[in-house]
């Protein structure tokens, strides 16, 4: 991903987690980054969500629950149960659905025993219907003619699946114009005011970047988009040949991949970023963007890419011992401070975590 996407995806996520109108005004909005399946993948996901079904997922711990543990918590039942008796059939080996009741239990998100060399499971709460609806958008800042018309193929597609509720992209308001109006009617179209990334080298060291006052990002709505239809067949595209070859998807189907990319969007949020970039090196920060805060590589004098702020950057350096004093190895050091804060702000977002892991 080019520097000016990475940076540009980053706001547009910070924006939509302050600005998002959900089309129920009491719906919480969780969003996330490069989420999707394994044949297309998002640049920011936004989950509308049931206030009471979002504090109820808590139950189930921070972290995302994959497909399987996903099936296992869903039918787990509220009385000791034989598991084979609880679990609709999956299809494919039980011994695979037992290895999913192991890690659930490891995890706490099960209750597992054995009795007479059976094992019965129970639940540890009704795992929620949490999720309103799913909004994707593509984040191209620099949108030229050839790229214009590869994304507007792709937002062609994404209409026809209906996967999402809403598909938007999100471009910088100058000079794009013309462009959009390539993009399908269907799909939405957000401009976004060019960021100042010539900002003051003023970092967030030392205080909590969320205080104060920010300017705003300016996000307009050009294009509004078609409402889909989750709950309906879809149509996927599988080769755009002549003739174009697809298939048909059925709405159980698209009810799956929604719950597992909601439940990715819970685990991951947006911020995730600090876990493959290097907060350790001595020449990492935050720094204060418009509604909230961004990389920036002190050695590099910008904001860094994720890809390039790596281990083998040329420039990296690690942090001393001397900064990790306090609490070394395990929680020292600026490094380790990023990872929690944006952590802390994750599950901001989270009702109910707090109360379960007691340690945010
Ligand atoms: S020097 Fe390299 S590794 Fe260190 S913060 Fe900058 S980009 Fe990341």
């Amino acid at each position: 991903m080019a520097g000016a996407e990475f940076g540009f995806e980053l706001r547009v996520c910070a924006w939509a987690e302050r600005h998002w109108e959900p089309a129920d005004p009491d719906s919480r909005v969780l969003v996330a980054r490069q989420l999707g399946t394994r044949r297309r993948r998002w640049d920011t996901v936004i989950v509308e969500a049931d206030p009471a079904g979002l504090s109820a997922r808590a139950a189930f711990g921070a972290d995302e629950l994959d497909a399987d543990l996903l099936d296992v918590v869903r039918h787990a039942p509220a009385d000791w149960t034989y598991y084979r008796d609880a679990l609709p059939d999956p299809g494919y080996p039980w011994r695979y659905v037992r290895e999913a009741i192991h890690r659930a239990s490891a995890r706490g998100v099960l209750d597992e025993r054995k009795r007479a060399n059976r094992i019965e499971i129970r639940r540890v709460a009704p795992y929620p219907d949490w999720v309103r609806r799913v909004v994707a958008v593509e984040n191209k800042p620099d949108l030229d003619a050839s790229a214009a018309r590869a994304l507007a193929a792709q937002l062609e597609r994404d209409v026809a699946l209906g996967l999402a509720d809403e598909v938007w992209v999100a471009t910088r308001a100058d000079a794009t114009r013309a462009l959009v109006t390539e993009m399908p009617n269907a799909a939405g179209v957000l401009t976004v005011g060019a960021g100042d990334d010539a900002a003051d080298d003023a970092t967030d060291e030392g205080r909590d970047p969320e205080a104060g006052e920010r300017d705003a990002l300016a996000v307009d709505v050009a294009w509004h988009p078609r409402t889909l239809d989750p709950d309906a067949t879809g149509v996927r595209v599988t080769d755009r040949g002549d003739p174009t070859a697809f298939e048909y998807v059925d709405p159980a189907e698209k009810r799956e991949t929604r719950a597992r990319l909601a439940e990715r969007a819970y685990g991951r949020g947006w911020r995730a970023y600090a876990d493959t970039m290097r907060p350790d090196c001595r020449a990492f920060d935050l720094r204060a963007a418009e509604e909230g805060d961004v990389p920036y590589c002190h050695a590099k004098g910008r904001e860094q890419t994720a890809a390039e702020c790596s281990g083998s950057c040329p420039d990296f350096s690690p942090e001393p011992p001397g900064w990790r004093q306090r609490g070394w190895p395990i929680e020292g050091g600026p490094g380790k401070t990023v990872k929690r804060l944006l952590d802390r702000r994750r599950r901001r977002r989270r009702p109910g975590l707090d109360e379960r892991d007691g340690d945010a």
